[in-house]
């Protein structure tokens, strides 16, 4: 069996403790697989796939937390923004308007995370602080009322360099109390950070992650 059921009792008390929320990551995984762990007392899943989140979340209980951790495109806001309960990979105002205006027609204000490039590696994908402050400072961003920024995601190197990996989660850590102190002060929906996969959640637990987006320890590998 691949649902390692063991580890996931073991990380799920240890995080508890700590405060620390566990998003076990399925994607690609089976809808028999999340109910192993659901029937375990998992609640919040993370999927990277529009698609698939969105075919998992029609057939599975309601009282999941389906957070979606990958890149979202403007065009697939529309297919998640009455369900999903956080995005993660926020990296640009226009996206940020485009699940705002979808929202409203569901009366719902969208959990957003912030999503910084931090590692080493060329990406695509994710802000750096000068960009945030841009986005934050906009006009347009103010008077968006269906979105609640509630904090900060990045990934780390994909590296066995410890140092490396430590160093670019304090970095994280950094942009987070950087932003907090200078956009949402007196706002507390904004406390997540959210960094710590299965190979460098226990570094970014010790560097201060709220929340850890764990898939091939729990669920075997893809
Ligand atoms: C796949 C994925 C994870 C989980 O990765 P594992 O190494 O399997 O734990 C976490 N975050 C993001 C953004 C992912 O795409």
């Amino acid at each position: 069996m691949s649902v390692n059921i063991e580890f996931f009792q073991k990380i799920s008390n240890e995080l508890n403790l700590k405060n620390v929320k566990l998003i076990a990551v399925s994607k690609t995984k089976s809808e028999k697989d999340i109910m192993l762990l659901y029937s375990e007392g998992q609640r919040i899943f993370g999927e990277n796939k529009v698609q698939e989140m969105l075919s998992k979340a029609e057939s599975l209980p309601k009282d999941i937390k389906w957070h979606l951790i990958g890149h979202l495109q403007t065009n697939k806001v529309k297919y998640i923004v009455e369900f999903v309960s956080m995005v993660h990979s926020i990296d640009s105002l226009k996206l940020l308007l485009e699940i705002d205006r979808q929202a409203q027609k569901y009366n719902r204000a969208i959990n957003c995370l912030l999503q910084f490039h931090i590692a080493t590696e060329e990406s695509k994908f994710g802000l750096n602080l000068e960009e945030a402050n841009d986005l934050l400072n906009a006009e347009a961003f103010k008077s968006l009322k269906n979105i609640r920024i509630c904090g900060v995601m990045g990934m780390a190197s994909f590296s066995d360099d410890n140092a490396l990996i430590r160093g670019e989660f304090r970095n994280l850590k950094n942009i987070y109390q950087r932003i907090k102190d200078a956009f949402f002060l007196e706002d507390d929906a904004f406390c997540e950070i959210s960094m710590g996969m299965s190979g460098d959640f226990e570094i970014a637990t010790s560097e201060g992650s709220s929340m850890v987006r764990i898939g091939s320890l729990l669920f075997g590998q893809r």
